[in-house]
């Protein structure tokens, strides 16, 4: 009971023009800023007969109902006037400053303002979402961190360049990990595990399953290993799986910032397909979920 209160006090859902928002209780707290993670019910697209609030560009939707729907969450967030900016995401580290909306559209995973009226947007359905806010210098960012970016440490040179442009403290930073895949959903080759035990001291931590064994430089002879196997009988190879929640939270705690200014979403995408969108889940016929983060005109 208890428990259930205090995380309705951290997360909420916001209901408005047929959708549903989740916003961060922290974020929303703070009078100039918007933000918001969209849910997948409702919505003007249509997908398998049911009506959903897809965001971004796929094959299965028009271009018409993603931008109504666009247009339905500014009216839900009550931030008509304002302009929503998204990137062409690539699972890079390219981090991009505008204080305007860029004419052309921009490829990138990170974008970040000081510029009100612009709604940063980072598109997901499992990579996770992030949404940084600088409370003292009233600078925002929109993150993309799936595993590539996350190995890249795209929240930390995120950070790096708030500070550069606007002198962003860590200190004064608002972290919001919005619904990404959980660690049970999330398996990950052994080359996945190999990158990340070559970048990071602490990455075991992240994983669970055979890690150690996964990373480490003794590999078994394979014929031998064959061998003891019939034809057509060998076990798969050994699997882990990624906690990407937890190195993101790493990461923005190794740059500075507060483990209490760090909130991170519970919610699976793989795990609830009726709410969210999963990339995974769905083999890849899905939609894109929002997470937005701007500064009010
Ligand atoms: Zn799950």
């Amino acid at each position: 009971m208890r428990r259930a209160k205090l995380a309705a006090a951290v997360w909420r859902t916001r209901r408005a023009q047929g959708v549903q928002i989740l916003e961060a209780g922290a974020l929303g707290k703070i009078p100039w800023l918007v933000h918001g993670f969209t849910l997948r019910p409702g919505g003007a697209s249509m997908l398998d007969g049911k009506r959903v609030f897809n965001l971004g560009r796929t094959d299965w939707d028009t271009r018409e109902n993603v931008l109504a729907n666009r247009g339905k969450l500014l009216t839900a967030l009550g931030a008509k006037p304002m302009q929503i900016v998204s990137q062409r995401q690539f699972h890079s580290t390219l981090t991009r400053v505008l204080d305007a909306a860029p004419e052309q559209p921009v490829k990138g995973d990170a974008l970040i303002t000081r510029t009100p009226g612009l709604l940063l947007a980072v598109l997901t359905a499992d990579c996770v979402p992030i949404l940084l806010a600088d409370t003292k210098r009233r600078a925002v960012a929109a993150v993309h961190a799936g595993w590539r970016g996350t190995l890249a440490r795209i929240a930390e040179k995120t950070l790096g360049k708030m500070r550069m442009t606007f002198g962003t403290c860590p200190r004064d930073v608002l972290a919001v990990l919005g619904p990404g895949i959980g660690r049970g959903c999330y398996e990950v080759g052994a080359e996945v595990a190999q990158a990340f035990h070559s970048q990071f001291a602490h990455a075991a931590e992240w994983f669970e399953g055979p890690f150690e064994r996964l990373v480490s430089d003794d590999t078994p002879n394979p014929l031998q290993w064959l061998n003891m196997h019939p034809p057509g009988h060998q076990p798969p190879p050994p699997s882990v799986h990624l906690d990407l929640l937890a190195a993101n939270r790493w990461q923005l705690e190794h740059a500075g910032v507060p483990t209490a200014n760090i909130l991170a979403s519970n919610l699976c995408t793989a795990c609830r397909k009726d709410i969210l969108f999963s990339h995974r889940a769905e083999f890849g016929r899905t939609g894109r979920l929002m997470g937005v983060i701007g500064i009010r005109v």
